[in-house]
């Protein structure tokens, strides 16, 4: 014999009964039992309607429209014309009931639970009735039974408990006489000995097609429902979790206790005790192989099997200094639970005896908070306990397998990985059987948890960066270009998946949660909402991804103004922008202690030097004990264009126009050839070498006349340039009487540093330099005559780009 339970999703409407027909048919086994849930959704619209009758509220008349409806054009397409009526009228007559019970509580104005078991029972009485038609109809072998004749319960209604032994006779009795080849029967009802109906609790219908399978000694329980398995995690929030072939009873039996609903606990208790194995299939793809359930113990194979979590969890703590030492206290806290019908989920208790906390459903919080301070009145009135504290909006979220008892250092890895992506964890419990590990966090913070925890214990060490890109112009966009085209490399070679979740320029911003397709993120982006760079927080923070890491390519000082929001969200941050760790000195080292303390990584290697590894090189000196005396620097790739370019037979107006035109100034070339580009950048150096400076200790010997430092626009400013030509030409030809080249130069020594135009001789390194490069000479203790020469291209948006990709491998790395 073998007992196939199908869910409400298999059975929620005519195209997917014809589904679960087919998955009948071609059953091997001579006698088959067929237990159905009610229509997918009809449970909690039933039970919605009776709240909202109970309320005397008339809107339970279309919730229970609504419920008519589903029944009956389901018959209607699955039932030919002519065999229709029948089934429509005895169907019609059960909502009538149906109708009447609903009504009689709008009426009193109130719901028993017993109201509500019967009311609630026609979801699976009606589906089966019609399944069990069709089949009739299909020509099938097939015979009807209503469950409640043979499971008995206690009078406990909404959850009640069976009795075993007259359950089993009655089962035995009546599947042994019957000739068909196939029973239908509903899910989820049963009867109390008094004959009212009760219900085995949600998800009840599993429990269902156990206890047949136990009572008739079954050869395989299937539960057929919308997925292909017990899962790694639950896969409509991990989208990497895989259904795992083969775990033992108890395995299965912790991860649905701790949620993975496709299994509803008390399963597997019945048949666990008989040796009968589960199988769980999807009605969807019948193929697939599934998960099965079996006594064997899960071998060598890995130590963490699943990742599951209950939402909708409440922790209550008592506490007081009257629990010290005092036995009895925690023995009357879980009674006082137990009598009130609360079940306790986990339990944790400070070593110190001071305190015990426990973790409860919810919805249970208003009653366990008076029922525990009624029964500790007299010891709260005295102070020597205080009042019981709840605390809601919490998950519990678990690892479990096997194997785990004999592994060390999985917590630790649980937590840490928590930790890095900012997760709190409000308590902590190892199941009494080693077989879990389970933590109490926020409810919002489940969905980043799972996948953090599931990308370290299940996916190969392949970590996924989530990037929120701000600034597509010249740099953002090439940025995007190269994430594209190096996408794949980096999955196979260095195991990181990078996904652009977000995308802003200063007009529009886009999201999409499974990645931006980078094929068409312009039009994409054309088409999105406006842009905001507050509402972008807002949305990076909600999304609440693990790994997250916001980017930076504008000159923006307000976008600047934000990287404390993300670094105290645990979001790193990556920057090609100079602002902020040119801004006082506070503020830019505020964020560098943010970074450490929330564990984001701030990094901003492309603001010198583009993408020569200039800081990096640095913070490894710093790092491994060196210490920088002085720093000579040729930083700006746009002020060495104009230099190398500029002579006698040039003007430097026009020399300026192109270094303009061709991207190798700012938008607001003053910004470069006034040096305060350059000052920012030694700034930075001096700062990640160790000095508190300022901007304005900064030494600055322009070489512009007043007048054009002065100037407003970006026309006043070429214009004189164009008057002053003649003083141009003079700085030139000094230079080259001098047999030498001119070169901007930053300077840093003694805690001091300057900035300024030089003439530097054949014989100096900064000499040769070409185009756009920059050169950086460190002197420091380990080098103090050879300088270390870090030397390249230092300006170009491709060469920016790739810096802040390599910033960005660095996070992947850390
Ligand atoms: P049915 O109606 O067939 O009884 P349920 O909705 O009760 O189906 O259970 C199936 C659902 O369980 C899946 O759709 C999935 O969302 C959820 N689920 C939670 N955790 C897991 C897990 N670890 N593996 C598989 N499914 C899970
Ligand atoms: N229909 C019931 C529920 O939704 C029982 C089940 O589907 O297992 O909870
Ligand atoms: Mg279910």
């Amino acid at each position: 014999m073998k007992v196939l339970k199908f869910g409400g999703t298999s059975v929620a409407s005519a195209k997917n009964i014809a589904l679960v027909k087919d998955i009948v048919s071609q059953s091997d086994n001579l006698k088959n039992i067929v237990v159905v849930s009610a229509f997918g959704g009809i449970t909690d619209l039933l039970l919605q309607a009776a709240h909202l009758a109970s309320e005397q509220n008339e809107k339970y008349k279309s919730v229970l429209k609504d419920i008519e409806e589903r029944h009956l054009n389901t018959i209607k397409q699955l039932i030919p014309v002519h065999g229709q009526s029948r089934i429509l009228s005895k169907v019609k007559s059960d909502l009538n009931i149906l109708e009447t019970l609903l009504e009689g509580s709008f009426l009193i104005g109130e719901i028993t639970t017993k109201l509500s078991d019967k009311i609630v029972s026609y979801g699976e009485l009606l589906s089966s009735y019609i399944i069990f038609e069709f089949f009739k109809q299909e020509q099938m072998d097939v015979t009807y039974k209503d469950s409640r004749e043979l499971i008995k319960t206690n009078d406990l209604n909404e959850k009640a408990v069976v009795n075993f032994e007259v359950t089993d006779a009655l089962c035995k009795t009546f599947f042994e006489s019957v000739q068909k080849s196939i029973v239908v029967a509903p899910g989820f009802i049963s009867s109390s000995e008094m004959g009212n109906s009760t219900t085995l609790g949600r998800g009840g219908s599993d429990y269902t097609a156990a206890i047949f399978a136990a009572a008739m000694n079954a050869d395989v329980l299937e539960i057929w429902t919308d997925v292909s398995g017990m899962y790694t995690a639950n896969p409509k929030l991990v989208k990497q979790a895989k259904a795992l072939p083969h775990i033992s009873y108890e395995e299965a039996m912790e991860l649905s206790h701790f949620g993975a609903k496709v299994l509803y606990p008390p399963t597997i208790q019945p048949v666990l005790s008989k040796g009968i194995s589960i199988l769980i299939k999807n009605t969807f793809k019948p193929d697939d192989k599934g998960t099965l359930i079996t006594q064997n113990k899960n071998g060598k194979g890995k130590t963490v099997r699943g990742i599951s979590h209950v939402e909708n969890i409440a922790l209550l703590s008592l506490e007081g200094p009257g629990m010290v030492g005092i036995p009895g206290i925690s023995k009357r806290f879980f009674e006082v639970l137990s009598q009130a019908g609360i079940s306790v989920v986990l339990i944790t208790q400070a070593s110190s005896e001071h305190s015990i906390c426990v973790g409860i459903s919810a919805e249970d919080t208003d009653e366990a908070v008076n029922t525990v301070n009624a029964a500790f009145e007299y010891e709260i009135d005295r102070n020597r306990i205080k009042p019981v504290i709840a605390e809601g909006n919490l998950a519990i979220i678990a690892l479990v397998g096997d194997n785990m008892k004999s592994h060390q250092g999985l917590s630790g890895k649980m937590f840490s990985t928590l930790g890095r992506n900012n997760v709190n964890i409000r308590a902590i419990a190892q199941g009494a059987s080693e077989r879990n590990v389970s933590a109490v966090i926020k409810k919002n913070d489940v969905k980043k948890a799972l996948n953090a925890l599931h990308e370290e214990f299940f996916e190969e060490n392949i970590k996924q960066l989530n990037l929120f890109v701000m600034g597509v112009g010249n740099v953002g966009s090439k940025f995007l270009k190269q994430v594209q085209q190096q996408k794949k490399y980096l999955k196979e070679n260095l195991k990181l998946n990078i996904r652009i979740i977000g995308i802003s320029n200063s007009r529009t911003m886009v999201f999409d949660e499974d990645g931006i397709a980078l094929k068409n993120w312009e039009g994409l982006l054309e088409k999105g909402e406006k842009a905001d760079k507050n509402s972008f927080f807002d949305t990076v923070q909600k999304l609440n991804y693990r790994n997250s890491i916001f980017v930076d390519n504008t000159a923006s000082d307000e976008v600047a103004s934000t990287y404390d929001a993300y670094l105290g969200n645990s979001i790193s941050v990556v920057t090609c922008n100079k602002i902020a760790c040119s801004s006082n000195y506070e503020n830019y080292q505020g964020l560098k202690n943010m970074a450490r303390e929330y564990n984001a990584p701030f990094l901003f290697e492309t603001n010198v030097g583009a993408g020569l590894p200039i800081i990096d090189t640095l913070k490894h000196l710093i790092a491994s004990g060196d210490k920088v005396l002085k720093i000579q620097a040729v930083l700006s790739g746009s002020l060495n264009f104009v230099f190398n370019n500029f002579n006698d037979k040039t003007t430097f107006y026009d020399v300026v126009k192109q270094a303009q035109e061709e991207g190798y100034t700012e938008p607001d070339p003053k910004i470069d050839l006034s040096g305060i580009d350059v000052m920012r950048k030694i700034l930075i150096l001096a700062r990640e070498s160790g000095n508190r400076l300022e901007i304005d200790d900064i030494e600055n010997k322009s070489f512009l006349p007043k007048e054009s430092l002065e100037t407003k626009s970006n026309e006043d400013f070429f214009a004189s340039l164009k008057k002053y030509e003649n003083d141009f030409q003079d700085l030139y030809t000094q230079a080259n009487e001098a047999d030498c080249k001119l070169k901007y130069v930053a300077q840093y020594e003694d805690g001091k540093a300057s900035v300024g135009l030089q003439q530097i001789p054949k014989n100096h390194d900064f000499y040769n330099l070409q185009g756009s490069d920059n050169i950086v000479l460190f002197y420091t203790e380990r080098y103090p005559n050879q300088p270390m020469i870090i030397k390249g291209a230092g300006a170009g948006a491709e060469v920016t780009a790739s810096g802040i990709f390599a910033d960005i491998i660095r996070i992947g790395n850390f």
